[in-house]
């Protein structure tokens, strides 16, 4: 078999540590944003993304919660409909 070398350089490199950081954010974005305007608490985000815990998710969704597209509140969880600080995509109108 013969290996090419030409695609061997790849345009972006990202560091490892980074790059799994970007994972759970990924995946925390892609199921608020499938579930728009409900909050989750931080362990059933963990449940439904499969994000190794809820303090991971913490860490994703605090900065998210920063954000104008975010919030994070006392409000019943949509999952497991406990009342405690959840985190929503805010739906636009
Ligand atoms: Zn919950």
């Amino acid at each position: 078999m013969q290996m090419s070398t030409a695609f061997a350089a790849t345009p972006v490199e990202q560091p490892r540590a980074f790059e799994g950081e970007m994972a759970d954010s990924d995946r925390v974005i892609a199921f608020l944003r499938a579930n728009k305007g409900n909050g989750f608490c931080d362990p059933c985000i963990s449940l439904a993304t499969g994000v190794e815990s809820s303090n991971r998710v913490n860490q994703v969704a605090r900065p998210l919660s920063l954000t104008k597209e975010y919030a994070r509140r006392i409000s019943d969880c949509k999952r497991c409909g406990r009342t405690r600080e959840v985190t929503a995509m805010i739906s636009r109108p």
